[in-house]
């Protein structure tokens, strides 16, 4: 494949529909050139069209989006004490195994002992699909909670335990396949951004509050991660100088005012000193028992303890979110996770006031803040688009890393 025909694929993966104009303004190519690469793409399948944009005067122009291949990648999610794995075609859509059984492809073990199961278990995991699967796959695309670095490096993993575990590396080892890695918020953005609500977007602000609290920025359809891919650590904006100490060495980070752990410990400490509140009776009067659910149940009873809990937390949150968005002026802001969903219009309500106080005045009037749509779904498919953004963006650009070379072939 030539290089102008992998930018044609890598754009129209970041931002298609396109047509050929669009495609010569976003890769640089001559007309020609861009005319050659799309006639050899859609000849060998690669792409297809799909409708036409009216062009200032003249014909309709057609316009391009990838085409299913047949090419699977298989896209692994890591949870603490649990993996699993699906296949994706090459185009985003998912495809059901040769076996047909649609049964999951996973694998468990003690969540505590992450640090020691996590890669023999994915080991493990990948040959069983290899062994099941009826040809060799194009590669793997894995989700992981952490920091990751663009060749596949986990850098640091607070739920799995890892630190420096070169994962993309060792994946390609197994399996002799192309393999990338993603931090899972990120690959949840890229997901809303090619298929979800931000699709369209040119700047998309994606907020994961759940378990931990993470962001993903995505532009133009490309993730932004930063110089070692650390980029989006919102979980670990302080907030509060002197507040409770968090995993990271500091103390006061806002995972530990806004995450599900600390609005479910929040709930559970207050409510032994509030003895009105409704959490302990929906709690069977075992406070240990307290848990998303309990709270989401006391909040839409209206319980003053459970409301006064969340609403300070989410506060505190709608100011994060405001600077963030003052610090990079996005068109959409998109909210996903356990925590956004114990009460959606809430938590949109709270953002949206925030961002209107404490956002600068040029975007208030414009700034969309709405749910994701995909869900847990966002961050499977987004894995593709990152596979597909290494493997086309990658390839033939010069003084790359060896490993992403490799990856490459
Ligand atoms: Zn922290």
């Amino acid at each position: 494949m030539t290089s102008q025909q992998r930018q044609v694929l890598l754009w129209l993966s970041r931002r298609g529909p396109l047509t050929r104009s669009q495609l010569g303004r976003l890769t640089g190519g001559s007309a020609t050139a861009v005319w050659q690469a799309v006639q050899a793409l859609a000849a060998q399948g690669w792409i297809r069209p799909d409708g036409t944009q009216a062009s200032g005067g003249g014909r309709p122009a057609a316009r391009w989006v990838l085409a299913p291949t047949g090419q699977r990648i298989g896209v692994v999610r890591v949870r603490p004490g649990w993996a699993g794995l699906r296949w994706f075609d090459l185009d985003g859509t998912e495809v059901e195994t040769a076996a047909g059984d649609g049964e999951k492809l996973q694998v468990s073990w003690p969540a505590d002992e992450s640090a020691d199961a996590v890669l023999p278990a994915l080991r493990q995991l990948l040959t069983e699909a290899l062994s099941r699967h009826g040809r060799r796959p194009t590669g793997w695309a894995v989700c992981v909670p952490g920091v990751i670095d663009p060749a596949g490096m986990v850098l640091y993993s607070s739920p799995l335990g890892l630190r420096d575990a070169a994962l993309g590396e060792y994946l390609r080892t197994w399996t002799g396949l192309p393999a990338v890695v993603g931090n899972d918020v990120d690959m949840a953005a890229l997901g809303e951004s090619s298929w979800g609500a931000g699709q369209g977007c040119r700047r998309l602000l994606y907020l994961w509050i759940d378990q931990g609290i993470g962001l993903g920025f995505v532009q133009d359809g490309q993730l932004y991660m930063g110089s070692r891919g650390s980029a989006g650590e919102l979980g670990h904006f302080t907030v509060s100088p002197e507040g409770p100490p968090c995993r990271c060495g500091n103390r006061g980070c806002l995972g530990m005012i806004a995450s599900e752990p600390a609005l479910v410990g929040q709930a559970s400490r207050l409510v032994w000193v509030d003895q009105q509140s409704v959490l302990r009776q929906l709690a069977g009067g075992d406070l240990n028992r307290v848990d998303l659910a309990t709270l989401g149940r006391a909040l839409a009873a209206g319980d003053p303890l459970v409301t006064q809990v969340v609403e300070e937390a989410w506060a505190r949150l709608g100011i994060v979110t405001a600077n963030v968005v003052n610090l990079l002026d996005p068109d959409v802001v998109l909210v996903e996770g356990s925590v956004y969903r114990l009460d959606p219009d809430r938590m949109l309500a709270t953002l949206r006031r925030a961002v209107q106080t404490h956002g600068l005045p040029t975007y208030r009037e414009t700034i969309r803040i709405d749910g994701g749509r995909l869900g847990e779904e966002a961050c499977w498919r987004g894995a593709v688009a990152w596979f597909r953004e290494r493997w086309w963006g990658a390839a033939g650009q010069g003084g790359r890393s060896a490993v992403l070379e490799r990856l490459a072939h």
